[in-house]
């Protein structure tokens, strides 16, 4: 797998998840995703701390907040060993 792609999958992940890129792109960096895992288990990681910063967003302290991404990217990354 070209280095290159993992480079451009992961610069674009949070745009990814958010559907912010072209329908190309989309379409690029979906089908990597699929044939690399290592990119694959970023993905799942950036995907849970979106989603508890958007859960999180104006009711919750930044220290609480930190402390819960930081916890979830490692559960995270346990569970794709
Ligand atoms: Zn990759």
């Amino acid at each position: 797998m070209p280095k290159r792609q993992c480079q451009e999958a992961l610069d674009k992940l949070f745009e990814y998840i958010d559907g912010e890129l072209t329908d190309e792109e989309l379409l690029r960096i979906g089908a990597h995703l699929r044939d690399c895992p290592p990119c694959e288990a970023e993905h799942r990681i950036n995907e849970r701390i979106r989603l508890l910063v958007s859960q999180a967003h104006g009711d919750k302290a930044p220290h609480q907040l930190r402390e819960r991404v930081l916890s979830t990217i490692q559960m995270a990354r346990e569970e794709s060993r």
